[in-house]
């Protein structure tokens, strides 16, 4: 047999184990009973060891050196590359480490949200810490030269390290600040209006509506409702969503566009690689540009709001009629909050700096955990001027650290740096975007993205693909140029 083939054999294996424990997790978050959760633990935490185990077996290993050996195309030279740096990371972590890591990641997610709900973080601190631990044990079997952090974060984003994510913050942590002060010191954004009794299915039907016009494939993908908004999939055809409701008339639908940005970027692989490595969003940063994308380039947009504004009055009745204008205004109102998934797309990054900085030093042994609630609000205070009252609203708020994610929340801020890079270049090619936004013609815009980005899956390394696309690496000249010209105009500023 054909060496790629036979890979491909092998990683079709790996991949039914993937896709069951992501349906799995899917189904915790949307429907399994709280009673289902220690069972479930276990479950999770076996079967990640048989994945584990079926990854780095003798059978893949071989399978692989024929297949580089033999691989002849670039897609199939790209297959075994992508397959070679899963099966590198995933040996140099012991099965014993990944299934114990699993299984306290279970009970780390439960009991956050016992923790959380209670606002009590001395009971989850215990497992905080040992799940910073067990970061600490992965980054030693990963290795790293400089800083512990690098291991960690490879993981989510190839090439990632601490000392890259420091740049990237450096280079827009002061224009921020000084962004997010003017838009403090103009005349507030009248937002009220969104405020009110929405009903929950309706919120869910509009929103539905919308992320199909984008060209996200109803009959292979689904939205339902949970805590957290995500997605999922399991295959190209079979891409779920989820959402949650609440009483500001258009949160759904912003966490409805970026879940779809994601979703869109899943459902566009090619499908003769699906259930491959190759297939789906290359990483973590480069997915989270095109879910902000969707929802902030486009969905926060003067032009969007010239079509939208028709079907959201026309799904809300009782909204009052104030003009596509307010309503646009109204969605990009800055103001430094406590919550980093309702925060506006000016204050995000702040919210990011801190989790990153306190996180380096976590792994690095320089902040114990008893000391992360001070640690934390004392961020606040320093970087948005506020401090929570709570440590539910303060360092428990995420559900990363509870599932031993550390070195993951940096990979958004560089989906919202580089969202605006490879938008740049899309208007370039495409030219007036907002005359197609405002007869709501998506179609072009998600072909561009198509043909640029989503159609290469994994093909490309991160940064590859970066260069590819925009022609330079990841910079902050486009984010900041698109960011200060449209905040300065929705506030009125010269
Ligand atoms: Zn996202």
């Amino acid at each position: 047999m054909y060496g790629v083939e036979r890979l491909k054999d092998r990683m079709y294996e790996v991949n039914a184990m993937g896709v069951a424990l992501a349906l799995m997790d899917w189904d915790q978050q949307t429907n399994m009973p709280s009673g289902g959760a220690e069972a479930r633990a276990e479950q999770v935490g076996i079967l990640s060891t048989k994945l584990h185990e079926s990854l780095v077996s003798d059978q893949t290993r071989a399978a692989l050196g024929q297949a580089e050996a033999e691989a002849e195309s670039e897609d199939d030279r790209a297959l075994a590359r992508v397959v070679r740096r899963e099966l590198d990371l995933a040996t140099k972590l012991p099965s014993e480490l990944v299934g114990r890591k699993a299984l306290l990641a279970t009970q780390g997610h439960e009991l956050w949200m016992k923790a959380r709900k209670a606002n009590d973080y001395a009971m989850f601190r215990p497992i905080l810490g040992e799940l910073v631990e067990i970061c600490k044990e992965e980054a030693g079997h990963l290795g790293f030269t400089d800083h512990p952090y690098d291991a960690l974060t490879d993981q989510y984003e190839e090439g990632a390290t601490a000392a890259g994510w420091q740049a990237m913050f450096d280079g827009i942590r002061q224009p921020l600040v000084e962004l997010i002060e003017e838009t403090q010191l103009a005349s507030p954004i009248e937002d009220g209006f969104l405020v009110g009794q929405w009903p929950a299915e309706k919120q869910a039907s509009f929103t539905w509506a919308v992320i199909q016009k984008l060209g996200f494939r109803g009959e292979s993908g689904r939205q339902d409702a949970a805590p957290h908004p995500f997605c999922t999939n399991f295959s190209v055809n079979d891409v779920r969503l989820t959402n949650r409701y609440n009483e500001v008339v258009t949160s759904s639908l912003y966490s409805g566009l970026h879940e779809a940005g994601h979703g869109l970027y899943e459902q566009n692989s090619p499908a003769t690689w699906d259930r491959t490595p190759l297939a789906g969003g290359v990483s973590l940063g480069i997915h989270e540009s095109q879910s902000r994308t969707w929802e902030n380039i486009i969905g926060r947009s003067r032009a969007f709001w010239q079509w939208c504004y028709a079907p959201l009055r026309e799904a809300f009745p009782a909204l009052p009629d104030v003009g596509p204008e307010a309503v646009y205004k109204a969605n990009c109102t800055v103001k430094p909050s406590l919550i980093r998934v309702e925060a506006d797309e000016v204050t995000y990054n702040m919210h990011i700096m801190v989790r990153f900085e306190l996180e380096c030093d976590m792994v690095a042994g320089k902040l114990d955990v008893k000391d992360l609630p001070e640690a934390w609000n004392e961020k606040y205070r320093q970087y948005l001027g506020i401090v929570p009252e709570t440590d539910a609203v303060g360092c428990m708020q995420d559900v990363h650290w509870s599932s031993g994610s550390i070195g993951y929340f940096p990979t958004y801020s560089m989906g919202n740096v580089l969202s605006y890079q490879i938008w740049a270049c899309l208007q370039r090619d495409l030219g007036d975007t907002d005359a197609m936004l405002t007869r709501g013609d998506f179609a072009p815009i998600l072909a561009w993205l198509v043909e640029k980005v989503y159609r290469h899956g994994s093909k490309y390394k991160p940064t590859e693909l970066i260069q590819r696309v925009t022609g330079k690496p990841l910079g902050p000249e486009d984010y900041l140029a698109g960011i200060t010209s449209k905040y300065r105009a929705v506030y009125g500023l010269a």
